[in-house]
């Protein structure tokens, strides 16, 4: 589970050139804009991360015209996300402690968008036990694991925004998923009808082992159709041996994906050395998409080229171009 509310330290204050009144803070990799007078450097602050939506209480009475939510915006300049709030919004008798998630002492809850009526489907059952959901974790929590990593030969791939599909073959047997359950196979359902029009079932037939890949559905009906496609297709980030319960490799699944005639997500790097830096990191994540330059691209997604697990599970992490959500977040 994300931390939304944590006790963090504010590493460094900087001055946003024609502003008195603010300053530019980070905390972990985020960066973020305070009251000038209000932090030193080092002290704890509750760190509130976007997509948080925040309770009813006079100290966030300010976010009430934006939902209570706590979005990536831009003063005076500076893109800012999350916010800092003082000790003194914590309950008297919490012990503080450096790192401490207070997201439900705090009454805090994630915002989630809406799932289009053609996605969500008919649960089937819950997601399969055998293949591991999707997800990423965000590269501004990390600083830790970056420094481990730097050096790294790593591959970036584009993050596209869909919504998450998993197709499977186990024992014979063809599943169809979306984020978190399996789908009743339907003619209404945009999962099934893209594994339908590809041939997904027979493509991972001819393999002739228990296998899972994962990719992000875009098109038609799927989060206002960014890349502006006609109907709907898959781009597969994710190949998964569910005998030896297993991501392969890069290498192994791009030759996979590619021997089945199946599209992958776009390729940014593929032999990029870990550099430590988040703002580095930050900026490569800015641009256009690969897959229509006019449309700014989400994000990108890293990976070392050989998997790796770590703390945080596999080694793999986005990065969120905050342009982006400067644009789409407040539709
Ligand atoms: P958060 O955990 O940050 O609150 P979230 O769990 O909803 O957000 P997303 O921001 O949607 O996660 O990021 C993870 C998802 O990104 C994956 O589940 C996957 O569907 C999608 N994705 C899109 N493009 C890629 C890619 N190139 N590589 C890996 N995952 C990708
Ligand atoms: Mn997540």
């Amino acid at each position: 589970m994300r931390k939304l509310a944590s006790l963090q330290r504010i590493t460094t204050l900087e001055p946003i050139p024609n502003a008195d009144s603010i300053l530019k803070a980070t905390v972990l990799g985020w960066q973020l804009v305070v009251k000038k007078g209000e932090f030193s450097v080092g002290d704890l602050c509750v760190y509130v991360e976007i997509d948080s939506i925040l309770p009813e209480r006079p100290e966030f009475e300010f976010l009430r015209a934006r939902s209570n939510r706590i979005r990536t915006v831009r003063l005076r300049g500076q893109i800012s996300q999350g916010v800092c709030f003082p000790l003194s919004i914590l309950p008297d008798t919490l012990e503080v402690e450096e790192g401490l998630d207070v997201t439900t002492v705090l009454g805090i809850e994630k915002y989630e968008p809406p799932i289009p009526a053609q996605l969500s489907g008919v649960m089937k059952g819950g997601f399969p036990s055998f293949i591991p959901k999707t997800d990423e974790t965000r590269v501004q929590i990390l600083v830790d694991l970056l420094q481990k990593y730097e050096g790294e030969h790593c591959f970036v791939t584009e993050k596209l925004d869909g919504s998450s599909v998993t197709y499977y073959l186990n024992e014979g047997e063809f599943g169809v998923c979306s984020r978190n359950m399996e789908l009743e196979k339907s003619e209404d359902n945009s999962f099934w009808k893209v594994a339908v029009n590809l041939g997904i079932e027979a493509k991972l037939n001819s393999l002739g082992k228990n296998i899972a890949i994962q990719g992000e559905l875009i098109g038609e009906g799927i989060q206002r159709n960014k890349y502006k496609l006609k109907g709907q297709t898959v781009r597969f980030f994710n190949a998964f041996d569910i005998s030896n319960y297993e991501y392969l490799n890069y290498s192994d699944f791009r030759a996979l994906v590619e021997n089945l005639e199946l599209p992958m997500v776009p390729v940014l790097e593929e032999r990029f050395p870990l550099v430590s830096d988040i703002n580095t990191l930050v900026e490569l994540s800015v641009g256009g998409s690969l897959l229509r330059k006019e449309t700014r691209r989400e994000g990108i997604v890293i990976r070392p080229l050989k998997e790796k697990t770590d703390q945080i599970g596999r080694v793999s992490f986005k990065v969120i171009n905050p342009k982006f959500l400067l644009k789409y977040e407040d539709a």
